[in-house]
């Protein structure tokens, strides 16, 4: 394994800059927040740590890029700003979500929830699901896994007719695999960041979804009529778990993040750094290292102190008091599973520990 470690002057530049005008603004910051942020360069911070490389298949041995520090951010003229007439969020969720248990709706709210803590200060908005057939996208059976899979290009010029005037960007949600194009195998999304667009698939953060048992194989399908979309009535989707609302929520957030104009992370560990497979995002964490946190803030404008507070009341989201006919929801899945949050919450919690401090 190893350890990217940089040193606390160049994290420090990477956060604060040496532009007179942009360590001014840092200056300006409440000195609570500044408590926070510069967490990024304490060497033996337990907020956040350095980022680890675990194999040679991992993001920054694979995919070299030029980092991101927060004076390149913000003097980025191409990047897409959040204005006063398009500020909102919208979500295209295509085709199905979860199984009996948990209904799209329940997913969708909770997606939305959580998104509007991360992009504090911005609504986020779900627009009713849409089946496959809406979309007129291109689809196919991938020969290796024997699983549907739509056109993530056909899916953007989709997203594209429908962005709403006030939108700052619309993003699609599917469980259905994708494809970018015919040689290749498969991908976990596609985006126009000039556009303000972008597609994503979950359904590879399905813990099953490499096994042979994989509902969502077919079985004797070869070649499938091009406009016959009843292939997907009643086709396979994950269960919703708590684990799958995790990744769910790191993956929009991810990406999101990309089409207000942050770079792959390589300061620290962080939701913004570049992953190749599943369990080195599965290893990054939920949120944000400072010097991302301090793009995002002038980006959006939030107070730091509120954004944490949404996050820990997304998570918390009170179970105790619950009658017992909720209860029996609960079991029945209707109730937020944010088992898989218990590390994050903890981590929120020290974060409001010293901005509270
Ligand atoms: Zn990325
Ligand atoms: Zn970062």
């Amino acid at each position: 394994m190893k350890v990217i470690k940089h040193s606390e002057q160049i994290l420090k530049t990477a956060l604060i800059s040496k532009n007179t005008q942009l360590v001014k603004l840092y200056e300006n910051l409440e000195s609570r927040e500044k408590c926070l942020l510069n967490e990024a360069f304490q060497p033996d911070s337990v907020l956040f740590r350095p980022i680890t490389l675990h194999s040679e298949s991992d993001w920054i041995s694979s995919h070299p890029e030029p980092t991101q520090d927060f004076e390149q951010f913000y003097n980025d003229p191409y990047r897409s700003r959040p204005t006063s007439q398009k500020s909102a969020i919208y979500v295209q969720p295509i085709g199905s979500f979860g199984d009996t248990k948990v209904s799209t709706e329940d997913y969708m709210k909770w997606l939305k929830d959580y998104c509007e803590a991360f992009y504090y200060g911005l609504s986020v908005k779900i627009l009713e699901p849409v089946p496959v057939s809406h979309t007129s996208c291109a689809f196919r059976v991938n020969e290796y896994t024997c699983n549907l899979q739509i056109h993530a290009g056909d899916l953007l010029k989709y997203l594209k007719k429908k962005k709403p005037e006030d939108a700052f960007c619309i993003v699609g949600i599917t469980m259905i695999d994708l494809y970018p194009r015919e040689s290749w195998n498969f991908v976990f999304g596609q985006a126009s960041l000039t556009e303000g667009m972008g597609i994503f698939s979950f359904a590879r953060y399905d813990s099953d979804f490499y096994s042979a048992s994989y509902k969502g194989r077919l079985k004797r399908v070869k070649k499938l009529p091009s406009a016959d979309y009843s292939v997907f009535d009643g086709y396979y989707t994950p269960v919703i778990s708590s684990l799958l609302l995790l990744r769910s929520c790191k993956t929009l957030t991810h990406e999101i993040g990309h089409i207000f104009g942050l770079h792959h992370c390589q300061w620290l560990q962080c939701v913004m750094q570049g992953s190749n497979h599943l369990e080195e995002s599965d290893r990054r964490p939920l949120d944000l290292c400072p010097i991302c946190l301090r793009k995002l803030q002038s980006a959006i404008g939030f107070h730091i102190v509120e954004r944490y507070q949404a996050l820990l009341g997304w998570m918390d989201e009170d179970r105790s008091g619950m009658d017992a006919e909720l209860r029996n929801e609960a079991t029945m899945g209707l109730l937020k599973p944010v088992e898989a949050f218990k590390e994050c919450r903890e981590w929120v919690l020290k974060c409001l520990d010293v901005l509270q401090k």
